[in-house]
């Protein structure tokens, strides 16, 4: 893991998203293409995204959006229309571009997950709950530091009794915990995808969470990985861009390359 520089460039990446034969954008959400906010239902992307993805769509890119919410929740708050391909809930859920709609089983492991939740419940977390397709989490954004803290401390706990004996994994993310069933992730997500892609396609992927190390292995040496944070970190990432403008000229120099208007 190494923690990146702002001066590391992506120019070789362009050159060859100029000739190649195919071009595959895959996008975290939040914390990537959405600042963060308070209130997880208002969280909507910095305004230039929409407008400069459906012209990335329109000179041929398949986008690909990915991401620990559910796919409605995409739909709702992304606001990039026609819809992108999204696969949600951690890669559970599956919407391609052209409306066909995809959800794997859930393995049954609704018990533990409903126990799960009643834990947070009964700890007085109720608000801070979300229900999510095979999974559990709490969020604590915005809560004052002593609070969350305590929340991030006590949680595991809660929930270990449940860990040790179903297969269920904890997903760490920013501002918040989730317990799993131990299914897809982002990683398999990124394998799934690059099996279906022709050869000699261009492919990147920009994240920002823990959750998006897995995506950033299984892109490894076929594809640009970034990291898209204010402030860098430990990564497996190639790059490192600074929100927003770091990331919108990203975005601008990937239209141009692909004949567009940056
Ligand atoms: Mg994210």
């Amino acid at each position: 893991m190494n923690v990146l520089e702002r001066q590391i460039t992506y120019g070789p990446f362009l050159e060859r998203l100029r000739s190649a034969p195919a071009r595959v954008l895959l996008l975290d959400y939040d914390g990537t293409l959405a600042p963060f906010c308070v209130d997880r239902t208002l969280a909507f992307p910095y305004p230039e995204v929409p407008p400069l993805v459906v012209r990335i769509m329109r000179k041929g890119t398949r986008v690909v959006l990915i991401s620990g919410r559910p796919v409605r929740e995409i739909l709702l708050l992304s606001g990039i229309c026609p819809q992108p391909e999204v696969w949600g809930s951690h890669g559970l859920e599956r919407l391609k571009a052209d409306g066909r709609y995809e959800v794997s089983s859930v393995p049954a492991h609704k018990d533990y997950l409903l126990a799960a939740e009643t834990m947070l419940r009964d700890a007085g977390l109720g608000s801070q709950t979300e229900i999510k397709p095979g999974g559990v989490a709490v969020h604590w954004r915005g809560l004052d530091p002593a609070k969350a803290e305590r929340i991030a401390r006590e949680v595991p706990r809660l929930w270990k009794p449940l860990l040790d004996r179903a297969p269920l994994r904890l997903l760490e993310f920013d501002g918040g915990l989730e317990i799993r069933v131990a299914g897809p992730g982002k990683g398999d997500a990124v394998r799934a995808i690059l099996k279906e892609c022709e050869p000699g396609a261009a492919v990147a992927y920009l994240g920002d969470d823990q959750t998006d190390e897995d995506a950033f292995h299984a892109l490894k040496g076929n594809g640009l990985t970034a990291l898209v944070r204010p402030q860098s970190r430990p990564t497996a990432a190639d790059i490192w861009l600074q929100p927003p403008h770091e990331l919108l000229h990203f975005l601008e120099e990937w239209l141009r390359a692909s004949g567009g208007q940056g």
